[in-house]
């Protein structure tokens, strides 16, 4: 269907009165963007291929203060994208994180307004991807979408568990729009007569930012007999009218407890299942296939660069990493701890974590990193102190496995005689070194990255007794060895590395 000439836009001087903040859901005031507006005047005209999934790279901006604090916490993060990709698993869009970028300045961590937002997002965006901030305060609002900077910020608190929040602000970043479309910042009021259109100001929600100038436009108000509704409100037609824009919470039947009046007199309550309404998060659980439709289209059409990657790794990881050392209360000296671990399949990257208490609350956190090996040495920790450590892993595609068991070490101080000075290497040391005849030894080696050794034994006349290469992987390395056919007397241990040469003394009593 083809609108009359409907969308009118004024240019106003601006006025800072008219934007007080305030704490909204969403910070995207409406903008149906000239690109919607063409796409539903004929949406066969444009590519959807709704039975492709698309895959689209994220990159995820955590924001934290100046000195590096106030991060949302990585597994949190990942969780979320767990959560954002259920939601878009109907739309057939799944979403893979190109990288995770941390950014340490405060006053893009906590801004006020869509313009310092702006300056965040033009500063930091990385090109052929999606870009998601993730802000202590968003300027006032859940989150918001920004078409002329081309990015998305979320306030941490509006992220977590059973949210919808993200999932709502790529639905704006996909060009589609909120259902109640031009009732935003006003509060309906059902006994006084419902307009036939409504204004709406997208100052700072266009495609190209202008700056001093005011921008409204105008939208049809829907009506339950859905005969405007192509170009009412959101332009869809399978998401009905609905003029609440205010968080509003819902019937056990998802529809809105407030009763509202169409301009032709009809009652009706809001469908709160859509993830563009206003419901809250406990209501909402899709988006509507002609919001589908549209957002493959937008994809299609308007951000073919991101498509460059179509078969990212995604494997569902379903084993948890085994923490190898050190384990069980294990000493370790506590300038040298290594951790290693055996690794989980498909499992591309570890959120690793060491805390000072095993419920691993975040002020005693003393390691939070993303490592790509499985082993990780440790920075000095404090000494005499029992330290919990546990492992999340993830890839690109998949961030849902939980986090392993939690393992704990003691740190305790070295042995000065078993300290190496072998760069790569920590220490190393035979244990017993007094040893029995016939029995056995063990050796121990804590490595610092990865390197080829080879271990020896020699008798004090230079003969070779035993060889044994060793390939080190970074972590703790144990061997037992035997002593048989060894006699009484005292032996040369010695370890050879690329970087040099240490020994040790055995005796066999
Ligand atoms: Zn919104």
């Amino acid at each position: 269907m083809k609108c009359p000439n409907l969308l009118t836009s004024f240019f106003l001087l601006f006025s800072t009165s008219i934007f007080a903040q305030v704490q909204n859901p969403c910070g995207t005031p409406p903008v149906k963007s000239k690109w919607l507006k063409q796409y539903q005047q004929n949406p066969s005209n444009y590519r959807s291929g709704a039975d492709t999934t698309l895959y689209l790279p994220m990159t995820i901006h955590l924001v934290g203060s100046n000195s590096g604090t106030g991060y949302f916490p990585s597994d949190l993060m990942f969780e979320s994208f767990c959560n954002l990709n259920a939601d878009f698993a109907n739309s057939n869009i799944q979403f893979f994180f190109e990288d995770v970028n941390y950014i340490a300045n405060s006053n893009w961590q906590d801004h006020s307004t869509v313009l310092i937002g702006t300056e965040m997002m033009n500063a930091n965006n990385v090109t052929n991807t999606l870009n998601s901030y993730i802000v202590a305060n968003a300027a006032g609002s859940a989150g918001y979408n920004l078409p002329h900077a081309d990015g998305v910020a979320l306030s941490i608190n509006s992220i977590g568990s059973g949210a919808h929040t993200w999932a709502h602000e790529i639905g704006h970043n996909f060009s589609i729009q909120h259902p109640f479309l031009g009732w935003e910042g006003t509060n309906y009021n059902y006994s006084v007569p419902t307009p036939t259109e409504v204004y709406y100001d997208y100052t700072y929600f266009q495609d190209t930012l202008i700056l001093d100038t005011l921008i409204i436009d105008t939208a049809f108000v829907e009506l339950m007999d859905r005969s405007n509704c192509t170009f009412a409100a959101d332009g869809f037609c399978d998401t009905p009218p609905d003029y609440i824009s205010n968080r509003w919470q819902c019937k056990p039947d998802s529809q809105s407890i407030i009763l509202q009046k169409d301009p032709n007199g009809v009652d009706f309550h809001s469908d709160g299942t859509n993830f563009m309404s206003y419901a809250f998060n406990v209501c909402q659980g899709r988006f509507s296939t002609e919001q589908n439709m549209a957002m493959r289209a937008f994809v299609y059409d308007q951000k073919p660069n991101i498509l460059y990657n179509q078969n990212p790794i995604r494997d569902t990881i379903l084993a948890s990493p085994s923490p190898l050392t050190p384990i069980q209360m294990e000493e370790v000296p506590f300038d040298q701890v290594v951790l290693s671990w055996a690794p989980a399949q498909y499992a591309t990257h570890y959120i690793l974590q060491v805390n000072r208490l095993a419920s691993f609350p975040a002020n005693q956190m003393v390691v939070n990193t993303i490592v790509t090996d499985t082993f990780y040495q440790a920075p000095t920790l404090l000494n005499n102190w029992t330290h919990y450590w546990r492992l999340l892993p993830f890839n690109p595609g998949y961030t849902c496995a939980g986090f392993s068991e939690v393992e704990s070490f003691m740190t305790t101080t070295p042995p000065p005689s078993n300290l190496s000075n072998i760069e790569g290497l920590g220490a190393w040391g035979i244990y017993p070194s007094l040893a029995k005849r016939n029995g056995s030894m063990r050796l121990e080696i804590v490595a610092k990255t990865s390197m080829e050794t080879q271990f020896s034994i020699f008798n004090l006349a230079g003969q070779t007794l035993l060889q044994l290469p060793i390939s080190l992987k970074g972590g703790r390395f144990e061997e037992q060895i035997s002593l048989e056919n060894f006699q009484t007397g005292l032996y040369i241990a010695v370890l050879q590395t690329k970087e040099g040469v240490e020994y040790r003394k055995l005796l066999i009593e």
